[in-house]
């Protein structure tokens, strides 16, 4: 296991910059979730630490060792990562055991076989270990495809929406067998997924992108409850946006004042509120325009002078009725915004 590196790398196609001078650290036997929208350059972070692709600035290191700079990129089989990605890629003439055996060459046969059937074992497969990948489901090809990464002890392991082809409950079976089987080895992973809940659930550390940019690297609880921006803030979850004035040492919005802390009296700000960070009281300053179940919540649309926000609630509303808001200081943030 080690740490892995990025320092100020950026990746360019043709036209188009596809990495901007990101700066990452994925810590030994620690798992770094990389959250973003579809193309926000997730995948070719892992390409390059994979060495699947060069880079134009910056550099890669994995421990001491640099394994990418510009005009320079160690070839992927010298770098001992491990790959899972989306689409199983499991060999389909060869059977799970001997898909999982495949990365030990350097081991005699029967030891091979042992520890392949052992990594089966670990991942819920025992039984399975003669099948060919035709004869198993989704969930069962991904099994495989993790204990064939993990079976080597690679120095990291690199997930890339592994679980995204799969029905919830499935998918979160897989996940608890996919960490505990990381946790227990200390592999250090990176683990790619563009869904909020899961890269929350599942990260020691969490780095935010958009568009080629690194938006915030935190722990995940501190990323929640301090995001670095307005976009940082909405990549983990719905929120509410209102642009306003700093006045009295607060933005006013329709539904309340949210303090603005070191924000310059008269400046402009962007005010973002959490959508679980709105509750619902007896009172009239806002009206229930629109109401829908969400789980235990309701997803509860609010009105006042004009403005609709988001509310999740476990507050039971009618439609048309009444009701206060009141904005809760824990999801409520001000960010400075350039003048019009
Ligand atoms: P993500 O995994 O976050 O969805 P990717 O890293 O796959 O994003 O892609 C980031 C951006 O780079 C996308 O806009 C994609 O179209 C572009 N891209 C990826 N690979 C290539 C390539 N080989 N040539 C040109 N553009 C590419
Ligand atoms: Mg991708």
């Amino acid at each position: 296991m080690s740490t892995i590196t990025l320092t100020e790398v950026s990746r360019h196609y043709a036209s188009a910059t596809v990495l901007n001078s990101v700066s990452l650290t994925a810590l030994e036997a620690h798992v770094l979730a990389l959250l973003g929208p579809s193309g926000s350059g997730k995948s070719t972070i892992l390409r390059l630490i994979a060495g699947l692709e060069p880079l134009d600035a910056g550099e890669i290191r994995i421990g001491e060792k640099r394994v990418s700079a510009p005009g320079f990129t160690l070839p992927a089989e010298a770098r001992r990562v491990g790959m899972v990605f989306q689409d199983y890629a499991l060999f389909p003439h060869l059977t799970a055991a001997t898909n999982v055996a495949f990365g030990l060459d350097r081991l005699p046969r029967a030891e091979r076989e042992e520890l392949a059937l052992r990594w089966l074992d670990r991942v819920g497969l025992g039984k399975r270990a003669h099948a060919f990948p035709h004869e198993l489901s989704g969930g069962e090809q991904q099994r495989v495809a993790l204990a064939r990464a993990l079976a080597p002890q690679p120095r990291a392991i690199l997930l890339d929406e592994p679980f995204s082809g799969l029905d919830p409950v499935l998918r979160a079976e897989l996940r608890d067998v996919t960490l505990n089987a990381v946790r227990e080895t200390k592999t250090t992973t990176l683990f790619v997924t563009h869904d909020a809940e899961e890269a929350l659930m599942v990260a020691d550390r969490l780095a935010i992108l958009q568009a080629g940019r690194l938006l915030q690297e935190a722990a995940p609880r501190y990323a929640y409850d301090h995001p670095a921006s307005p976009e940082a803030a909405a990549a983990l979850g719905p929120v509410n946006m209102f642009v306003g004035r700093v006045q009295n040492g607060a933005v006013t919005t329709p539904f309340g004042d949210v303090a603005a802390p070191g924000l310059a009296e008269g400046s402009n700000a962007r005010v973002v509120v959490r959508a679980e960070a709105i509750a619902l009281t007896p009172g009239r300053n806002a009206r229930i325009a629109d109401v829908r179940p969400h789980g235990a919540n309701d997803l509860v649309r609010i009105e006042a002078d004009g403005v609709i926000w988001d509310a999740l609630t476990p507050a039971r509303t009618q439609l048309g009725e009444r009701t206060n808001a009141v904005l809760q200081p824990a999801g409520s943030f001000v960010f400075s915004a350039p003048s019009p």
